[in-house]
């Protein structure tokens, strides 16, 4: 049974990190969609909501998204939509239905590195940065290379220039969890490309070598060919879901499909 014994709503951050540190079983609650799934006694919940934290603008030469966001705020803000040909709504669209995506948050999604993500492969990919409270301001792959540990996710930021990028996903069943997912993205200025792979099933990775791989506009198919061969190289597993092999394999079809998807534009 999931249990929460009292919910807080703290006035400032440094108020609520104080209730997330003062006991083990103390919990930020995000959308609650997936701590309610869980058999979790929860003895303080900490609601981010009198913070402020609902914004997406645009400043600095970034676009900031506040954890509170749910991926109902993104779906619909026109400043999402137009960010690289509306890749992130693209991305969030299959998961699950229009009420889960209204209610689930950005901060949440992000801090809990769900190896199932949909959303971690997209930020990957455009080369997102994330602020937590107590770590601050980091890019997301180190972010997500670091050991869990207790703080807050603040913001995460886009940075707003020219991206060309597609994403893929593979599922069983509509609205099922993906058995596995892939995004890339090409910096118009440098012709710089990121591709990141994610549910194999474990937390979504960037294939560095891609970047050298890929460099310029248009790759001939002896560079996709290279790309796959360093797909290879990464770690995939098994579960009820797929095997590792079979990840592997479709990771390559997805990527490929992503990266001509990229080029044709
Ligand atoms: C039935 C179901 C199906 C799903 N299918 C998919 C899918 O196909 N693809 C996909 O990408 N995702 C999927 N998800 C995950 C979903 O998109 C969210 O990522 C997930 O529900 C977490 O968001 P939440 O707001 O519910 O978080 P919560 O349940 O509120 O919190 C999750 C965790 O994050 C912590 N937390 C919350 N906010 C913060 C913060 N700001 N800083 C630090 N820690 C914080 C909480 O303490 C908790 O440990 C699914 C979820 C559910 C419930």
């Amino acid at each position: 049974m999931f249990e929460i014994r009292q919910v807080v709503t703290p006035a400032t951050l440094d108020e609520a990190y104080g209730a997330l540190m003062a006991n083990r079983n103390n919990r930020i609650l995000g959308g609650v969609a997936f701590l309610k799934m869980g058999h979790k006694l929860i003895n303080q919940g900490i609601s981010l909501e009198k913070l402020g934290l609902d914004y997406i603008r645009q400043q600095d030469g970034w676009i900031d998204i506040g954890a509170t966001c749910t991926y109902g705020q993104l779906s619909t803000s026109p400043l999402i939509q137009a960010y690289s040909g509306g890749v992130i709504v693209q991305a969030l669209q299959p998961i699950v239905g229009v009420q889960l995506r209204n209610r689930v948050q950005v901060g949440a999604s992000v801090f809990s590195r769900y190896g199932f993500s949909d959303f971690l492969p997209v930020l990957l990919a455009l080369g997102a940065e994330v602020t937590l409270h107590q770590a601050g301001r980091m890019p997301l792959e180190a972010f997500l290379a670091q050991p869990l540990s207790r703080d807050i996710l603040i913001t995460v930021h886009l940075p707003d220039r020219p991206q060309t990028s597609a994403c893929q996903s593979l599922r069983y069943t509509a609205s099922d969890l993906p058995v596995v997912n892939c995004a890339v993205a090409r910096d118009e200025a440098s012709g710089t490309w990121r591709l990141a792979i994610g549910a194999r099933p474990g937390r979504a990775l960037l294939v560095p070598a891609a970047s050298t791989l890929l460099a310029g506009k248009q790759p001939d198919s002896t560079a996709i060919e290279q790309v796959s061969a360093a797909i290879a190289q990464m770690t995939f597993g098994s579960n009820a879901r797929a095997s590792a092999d079979y990840r592997e394999a479709m990771a390559k079809v997805l990527a490929q499909r992503a990266i001509e998807e990229v080029a044709s534009c």
